[in-house]
């Protein structure tokens, strides 16, 4: 496959409408410590250490791992003129103050303000690398989801990737390896986060003033991913009510195809945004993995929200006997619905299929 049947590939799959980056503005309220990183900041600090320092570095990780947060620590201890011992900002020198303030002159971080990141921004930045480091030993670009990159933008980037200015350090962020074009990738050292477990998560959340029943519940259903954690936290656990409202109400609704509509696209403009339709979707998902082992077990402790047992008794109640295999497919097809927003899908359109599945399954658990 030549370069140009590679992206245009690529091209399709980034043409999709991304929606605008909240991501950076919340990867700024985080704390900085976040769990499940040492192993990354280790290998990125040993080859500091060693000289040995990649010219390209791609880190990743899904929605919530924390991607972002890495790529800024490891722009901090790259321009920090101190070298401490453990490898953290010094955050006094000049260096750092200049990067605190957003004016460094050896940093940019890039990021799409309209869901793509377009050649020219692409082009501006990587012609400041090409400048000698005013503070550092090095110039430092980051591109924060480097997969909205478009494909002009992505083929101006590989150029540098192939032959980098010799003071310049690149660190890119994405979802995952596939969603970069393969050259670019092979260019690049890759970092992987996968999050942490979540008794550390919910620790870590405790340590940060959330209270202990709190922090166990959001860790429990954030799959150790520390930032979509931090959300539950922090409100995110407020959209348990409407998913919940949702799966309680679609079998009834099934029966009235008119009404499920118009509560489809009333849900579909509360949750417009494609982060909220994530988290309402993950909520979703929650509650029919949990019906799902009801339906199986009948055993509270192997809930996710055990507090909600006897919830689930009743639906299993007014609904009729739950399938357990249906059940289990309701749980893959809203992993497949949350896959499709990580790839920047419709939220509209993901809702309204995920509801259209949930509701061919739900059909025959109806009593008649
Ligand atoms: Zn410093």
């Amino acid at each position: 496959m030549g370069p140009r049947s590679l992206f245009s590939t690529w091209s399709s799959m980034s043409e999709r409408k991304a929606p605008k980056s909240q991501e950076k503005v919340r990867a700024e309220e985080l704390p900085d410590d976040l769990p499940g990183q040492a192993a990354a900041r280790a290998v990125l600090r040993q080859a500091l250490a060693a000289g040995k320092l990649s010219h390209a570095y791609l880190v990743t990780g899904p929605s919530g791992s924390g991607k972002h947060k890495l790529a800024q620590w490891w722009a901090a201890i790259l321009t920090c003129q101190h070298d401490s011992i453990d490898h953290r900002p010094c955050g006094h020198c000049q260096s750092c103050r200049l990067r605190v303030a957003g004016s460094h002159p050896d940093l940019q971080i890039l990021s799409s303000a309209d869901g793509l990141l377009h050649r020219e921004q692409v082009v501006e930045a990587l012609h400041r690398l090409n400048l000698k480091p005013q503070y550092s030993a090095w110039q430092v670009l980051v591109i924060e989801n480097a997969d909205t990159l478009s494909p002009d933008a992505a083929q101006a980037l590989l150029k540098t990737l192939e032959e980098p200015p010799e003071s310049a350090l690149i660190t890119l962020t994405a979802p995952g390896v596939d969603r970069l074009p393969p050259t670019v990738v092979s260019r690049c050292q890759v970092v992987s986060l996968s999050g942490a477990g979540a008794t550390e998560v919910g620790a870590w959340l405790q340590k940060h003033g959330v209270s202990v029943d709190t922090a166990q519940q959001a860790a429990a259903i954030s799959a150790g991913l520390p930032g979509r954690a931090w959300e539950m936290a922090h409100g995110g656990l407020a959209d348990l009510d409407p998913a919940m409202e949702i799966v309680r109400s679609l079998p009834e609704l099934a029966r009235r195809p008119k009404e499920l509509f118009t509560a489809v696209s009333q849900w579909a403009d509360k949750y417009a945004k494609r982060e909220d339709m994530q988290r309402l979707v993950l909520w979703i998902g929650i509650l029919y993995r949990d019906l799902w082992v009801y339906a199986l077990t009948q055993e509270q402790q192997l809930l996710t929200l055990p507090v909600l047992a006897d919830t689930y008794k009743n639906l299993v109640v007014a609904t009729g006997p739950y399938d357990a295999a249906r059940l289990s497919r309701i749980v893959s097809v809203v992993e497949k619905t949350l896959r499709y927003l990580e790839a920047y899908g419709n939220p509209r359109l993901a809702l309204e299929r995920l509801v259209l599945q949930v509701i061919q399954g739900v059909d025959p658990w109806l009593k008649e």
